[in-house]
């Protein structure tokens, strides 16, 4: 997008665009659901684009719980979404180890935690392939060591981040740091870049158009983070809309500052409902 400034989604548009779309990819914090909490006509706006017969995609850039636990938790809040559905950055990152030949012993969830103790000497297997960053809320040095170990002393070993989110919103008072600060503590002791599997990377989005056959210009990224969702959809030339239900405001999206324009933003998903007179 040609640094055209993000039109006000209006009842007009709101059709033109449901009409130009057969896809909707949703983000899912600060827009389906804030924390735990489902946001208010997110139910009934699925509902109907659904009966419209859109097709409903929903990626996550946290990367704490598998595609399972995400279809429960979707469960949970009232919403049927099926684990097809659902891709999330940790998801992203087992396929990544797929298609890169890796052998399918891991879980996307089970992954064997390294136990380790204050030592002055840390043994490391050497044959360790990669090294994935994602967000551990129990990091310590000794895990940054075994990391470093892995990724300095093997010139071959990838180093992948599930995602870069600089803060995730974990409780409903406040912002609390994101995947990004451990991928940058890593990077600061390999000086290494990582591949980043998340949004706004394209691997993601690869991924699901091949897997569903859709054609990015038929889709529709919505997401309430500018740096992340309305730039993995543009990457891919999806139509963009921000939602601002999560992390950006009106002031953050009309600040000289920001070089990411969506094609539309509204104040949160079920305003389709009310602009389409549903
Ligand atoms: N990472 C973590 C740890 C989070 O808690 C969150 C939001 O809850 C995110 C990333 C961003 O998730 P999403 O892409 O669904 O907004
Ligand atoms: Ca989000």
């Amino acid at each position: 997008r040609s640094g055209a400034a993000a039109e006000l989604l209006c009842g007009v548009n709101a059709k033109a665009l449901l009409d130009s779309v057969d896809a909707f990819l949703f983000d899912c914090d600060g827009v389906i659901w804030k924390g735990d909490k489902l946001i208010d006509g997110v139910s009934q706006t699925l509902d109907l684009l659904r009966s419209k017969g859109k097709k409903l995609v929903f990626v996550t850039n946290n990367s704490t719980k598998s595609r399972a636990q995400y279809a429960n938790k979707f469960r949970s809040l009232g919403l049927s979404v099926t684990q097809d559905e659902i891709f999330s950055s940790s998801f992203a990152a087992a396929m990544y180890l797929k298609v890169n030949h890796f052998p399918p012993n891991k879980k996307e969830d089970g992954e064997k935690r390294v136990q380790l103790k204050s030592s002055c000497f840390f043994e490391h297997d050497k044959n360790v392939g990669a090294v994935v960053v994602g967000l551990d809320p129990d990091i310590n040095y000794y895990k940054l060591q075994y990391g470093t170990l892995c990724i300095r002393e093997n010139p071959g070993c990838l180093f992948i981040a599930t995602n870069c989110d600089s803060v995730g919103h974990m409780t409903d008072l406040q912002e609390w740091p994101g995947a990004g600060c451990m991928v940058g503590a890593i990077c600061g002791s390999t000086g290494r870049e990582p591949i980043v599997v998340g949004k706004p990377s394209t691997f993601m989005m690869e991924f699901l158009l091949q897997k569903f056959h859709m054609s990015p210009s038929r889709m529709c990224m919505v997401g309430d983070r500018l740096d992340t969702d309305i730039l993995f959809g543009q990457n891919a030339g999806c139509k963009t809309l921000l939602v601002l239900s999560g992390v950006t405001t009106e002031s953050i999206l009309g600040d000289s500052s920001n070089s990411i324009q969506p094609d539309y933003y509204t104040s949160k998903v079920s305003d389709i409902l009310k602009l389409l007179g549903e």
